[in-house]
């Protein structure tokens, strides 16, 4: 008999990780199983049929995992969005908040074309910190953000109404 799963149901949870009381959602075993994987990418892309998408940009470092694959689906170029110092051309910043103090991303000057429909892709939406940091560089580089997937969001940290708030369409697959 083959079993039939949901997206949530190949996410495992591991209490206390990286500090004691934090539930961290592990999506490696997603990325694992094969229809597992299969089944995120399908899922992520759905609401975007028809729509044009000229790139897809994904944050460090799960996201480059769904926005790689995301990309071939779609036969689009991929821009990584890397924390500071990762990149090794021109590049420009963005400073966001963390819980405990801030982070800086970076995208290449020359990852994001003027007038570029994006869509933005990463594992996870808490805060909406690190995926809001990521728009900012994009429509700072002239492209237009089609829309923000994720495979999980966490609603009680706010981050789909930070998101909706700037006029960016979420879609994710599970809380
Ligand atoms: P935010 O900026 O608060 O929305 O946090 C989202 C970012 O932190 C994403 O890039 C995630 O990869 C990462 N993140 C936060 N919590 C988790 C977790 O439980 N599992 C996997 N990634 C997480």
């Amino acid at each position: 008999m083959i079993k039939r799963l949901d997206v949530r149901d190949y996410i495992r949870t591991i209490p206390d990780f990286p500090h004691e009381g934090i539930m961290f959602r592990d999506v490696t075993t997603l990325f694992g199983d094969p229809r597992g994987f299969r089944m995120a990418i399908d899922l992520l892309l759905h609401p975007y049929a028809g729509l044009r998408i000229d790139k897809v940009a994904a944050l460090e470092a799960r996201g480059f995992i769904l926005g790689g694959a995301v990309a071939h689906q779609l036969s689009v170029g991929f821009a990584p969005i890397r924390k500071k110092g990762k990149l090794p051309w021109k590049t420009i910043a963005q400073e966001y908040q963390l819980e405990y103090g801030e982070a800086i991303v970076e995208v290449h000057e020359d990852a994001i074309l003027p007038g570029e429909q994006v869509l933005v892709v990463d594992d996870l939406l808490a805060t909406g910190g690190t995926a809001e940091a990521g728009i900012k560089l994009i429509e700072r580089l002239g492209g237009e953000v089609v829309g923000c997937c994720f495979v999980i969001d966490l609603p009680d940290l706010g981050g789909r109404s930070r998101l909706e708030a700037l006029g960016v369409d979420v879609h994710a697959l599970c809380a």
